[in-house]
């Protein structure tokens, strides 16, 4: 069960600094973020690239998981180079291609 590292078309693999872990949320989780400002914890978190905005994969890890539920401490040097894009990704539209 050793597969090769996945990367993305620019050769990023997971771990890299322009793979960012984004979290996704169930409907709840959107619902509790927009309307009641809560940071809900992730369904799930997907590796992306923000060069080229490929999902390398994702994780339910609980340890990964709890680091992306709202955590003002640890979120100090994650802001900078996480989420230029905010939440304007849709849960649905996850997978374009966009070539
Ligand atoms: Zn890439």
């Amino acid at each position: 069960m050793s597969r090769p590292p996945r990367t993305c078309r620019c050769g990023h693999a997971k771990g890299h600094e322009l793979v960012a872990e984004e979290p996704e949320y169930t409907l709840w989780g959107w619902i509790l973020l927009s309307m009641f400002g809560i940071t809900p914890k992730p369904d799930h978190v997907v590796y992306r690239c923000q060069m080229c905005r490929q999902s390398l994969g994702s994780t339910r890890d609980p340890k990964v998981l709890a680091r992306r539920t709202g955590s003002p401490k640890a979120s100090s040097s994650a802001n900078a180079s996480t989420a230029p894009a905010k939440t304007e990704t849709s849960p649905s539209s996850e997978e374009s291609p966009r070539t």
